[in-house]
């Protein structure tokens, strides 16, 4: 890496940050484009995440993601946020124009990329599963609705969890018709008619847990699975799902796919095509 000093910084604020992959990914793009830039992690606290916004304008740094804990609380903090972002409550992402910070949520557009790209899904008019009500599944349930799906389903171990998140963002896609079920081994015969597509945005699969039930009858023949969820081996549900003859990936690709939208926000440049899903797939 060869910096002048006119070099552009970008960077991560989180706690923890050491175990992230997007430096290595993002440095990897960087790398691929000829870029006069660098992304660095940079381990912030709670406490201190107001001086480090406040830092990313004194030092004019181009823009920084933000992973756990920082999403929600960062919104405050910002001059401007993208609607979607507004929506979701969260930001993954600030760009800095000379001084004026905005607020984006570059996991909605990473997750219809890979759905259309890794499982050949095209959302418009298509049923669609979504379990989990956490900020992973705000940011799908947003990109489901703009994406004009048919109908979506929401099923969580905390049922009124799922109920809320339906008050708060159902009523921005009209045209998409919600509901939301007990995930549980009556989810099956609960929703009426098999799905195309069944998204897992919970923590299950992390450490090799399964669902306990075989979550996968859900969906029709042909049908898809996207699992949020990246394991150095494919997870239970992956496993399920390819039993039964259903495509299905991985969240390494919406990882890469939603750094590449940040860093098209950042540089004005498009990343080389798989830059930054051949680094995540490396060996460290
Ligand atoms: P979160 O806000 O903490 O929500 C966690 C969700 O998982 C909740 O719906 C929770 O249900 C559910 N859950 C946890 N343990 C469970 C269990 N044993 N059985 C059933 N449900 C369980 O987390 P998040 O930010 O939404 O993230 C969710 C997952 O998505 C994580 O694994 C994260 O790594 C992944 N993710 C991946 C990407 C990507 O780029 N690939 C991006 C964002 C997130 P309750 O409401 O009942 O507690």
């Amino acid at each position: 890496m060869h910096l002048s000093g006119k070099a552009v910084v970008v960077g991560l604020f989180g706690d923890p940050v050491k175990h992230s992959l997007s430096p290595r990914m993002q440095n990897a793009a960087i790398a691929a484009s000829g870029l006069d830039a660098a992304y660095v992690p940079f381990h912030v606290t709670a406490e201190q995440l107001c001086d480090a916004v406040a830092g990313v304008r004194a030092m004019a740094i181009r823009g920084v993601n933000l992973t756990i804990p920082h999403k929600e609380a960062a919104c405050r903090l910002v001059d401007e946020i993208d609607p979607h972002a507004k929506m979701i409550g969260a930001i993954n992402t600030i760009v800095n124009d000379d001084g004026r910070l905005k607020g984006y949520n570059t996991d909605v557009l990473g997750l219809q990329n890979v759905l259309k790209t890794e499982l050949g899904v095209d959302l418009a008019g298509r049923r669609v599963l979504l379990v989990g009500a956490g900020g992973a599944s705000r940011a799908a349930l947003v990109a489901l609705g703009q994406a004009r799906a048919a109908w979506v389903g929401i099923a969580n171990r905390t049922r009124a969890r799922a109920q809320q998140l339906l008050e708060d963002l159902a009523p921005n896609f009209p045209g998409t018709t919600f509901a939301h079920y007990q995930l549980g081994p009556s989810l099956a015969s609960a929703s009426s008619e098999p799905v195309d597509l069944l998204i897992n945005a919970t923590a299950v699969g992390l450490r090799d847990e399964a669902f306990g039930f075989p979550i996968c009858a859900c969906l029709r023949a042909g049908g898809a699975v996207y699992d949020m969820v990246y394991a150095a081996e494919p997870t239970r549900l992956i496993q399920e799902a390819r039993a039964r003859g259903l495509v299905a990936a991985d969240g390494r690709g919406m990882l890469a796919a939603q750094g590449e939208a940040a860093f098209q926000l950042w540089f004005a440049v498009t990343p080389t095509a798989q830059v930054m899903r051949r680094a995540l797939d490396q060996d460290e």
